[in-house]
């Protein structure tokens, strides 16, 4: 995929320079930008593994850095700060993964530390949700915003919040897990990835959304879903929403339904954080701006919205789509690092 945001030529960056790394269950993500939060070349982007040991991790990230750096025409010298956005449970003060569900296992290791006597760089540790939250408000569509909440729909709905310019990380290393809100109370409400009922996850993650496909095509109320699937196509948001597009109601049903569901939990995320913004991102987007189905998406939840937050918070918020796709993760931790850099160099 291009990356979404276009490297400048070193001679138009201004310094410092800082590192970002967006360690993945799947993939880790690193980066070099200026202190505009600019790329100076191209992210460098390989596969990891839950089987993965954390020192050999460690050891290849730092490889990869210094390579980027090298390559890039910098000096090390001249990178402030390397920022490591990590998921899962994290305890900040120390450094250390607590319990990263990603990489079973890895609870207790000292990343952070791990990470710097590698590079031989001072590193700055933070929630990766955070971390793709402040990439969008630093450069992204939460350019200019004091606050916003961003809300990532994937396999789970993660988030992360920054409110009047604070980052909010919580006393215990969990972020906001405004995926786990309730929207439904009652005992029969679908079950959660956490294993609890009624959260927002469980009606608006990419899991919940084909699950309902699933109910859809078996209760006989989707059959153009139903023959695509019986010809071996992967039922999956990608596909609801290629149909949609092609007009067929039962797929853009589906998909109006997640956006009320998000809407929902909107409301109570608006009531609480009061923020400038709330964006979405991730991989479910529908097509995201360019498509009328994406567009009609966004149009719902702000409908929703409309109908159940306070007028006042619901006519001055910003509901948008997020804009850096998969560099949010590694712009916004090398923007933490260089938050971390000002207050305390
Ligand atoms: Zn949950």
């Amino acid at each position: 995929m291009a990356p979404a945001v276009k490297p400048i030529p070193l001679n138009r960056a201004i310094a410092p320079f800082f590192v970002g790394v967006d360690l993945g269950g799947t993939s880790t993500k690193i980066g070099l930008v200026d202190d505009l939060g600019r790329p100076v070349c191209q992210p460098q982007e390989f596969p990891t593994a839950v089987e993965d040991v954390p020192e050999q991790l460690v050891a290849r990230v730092a490889e990869v850095i210094n390579q980027m750096i090298q390559t890039s025409g910098l000096e090390s010298t001249e990178i402030a700060r390397v920022g490591l956005g990590c998921p899962g449970i994290l305890d900040l003060h120390t450094g250390v993964m607590v319990n990263p569900t990603n990489f079973p296992g890895w609870g207790g290791f000292p990343i952070r530390e791990a990470l710097a006597d590698r590079s031989g760089m001072p590193v700055v540790m933070a929630n990766d949700a955070s971390a793709a939250a402040y990439g969008e408000l630093w450069i992204g569509s939460g350019r200019g915003f004091r606050s916003l909440v961003l809300l990532t729909l994937g396999t789970g709905v993660g988030c992360g919040a920054i409110i009047g310019d604070v980052i909010i990380e919580g006393e215990h290393g969990h972020g906001t897990e405004c995926g786990h809100i309730l929207i439904d109370p009652s005992d029969t409400a679908p079950v959660c990835s956490c294993g609890q009922r009624g959260h927002l996850e469980a009606f608006a993650s990419a899991t919940a959304v084909v699950r309902r496909a699933r109910e859809k095509i078996a209760a006989g109320e989707a059959p153009l879903l139903a023959e695509k699937v019986s010809n071996g196509e992967k039922l999956s948001p990608l596909l609801l929403a290629k149909l949609a597009e092609a007009g067929d109601q039962p797929s853009l049903d589906l998909i109006l339904e997640t956006a009320r569901y998000l809407g929902l939990g909107i409301v109570t995320l608006l009531h609480t954080f009061d923020p400038s913004g709330l964006l979405l991102g991730g991989a479910m987007t529908f097509g995201g701006d360019k498509s009328p189905v994406g567009r009609r998406f966004l149009e719902r939840i702000r409908e929703e919205v409309r109908r159940r937050a306070f007028a006042a918070l619901a006519n001055k918020v910003a509901i948008r789509f997020a804009a850096l796709g998969g560099d949010a993760g590694f712009i916004g931790a090398a923007g933490i690092a260089r938050l971390h850099h000002r207050r305390y160099r």
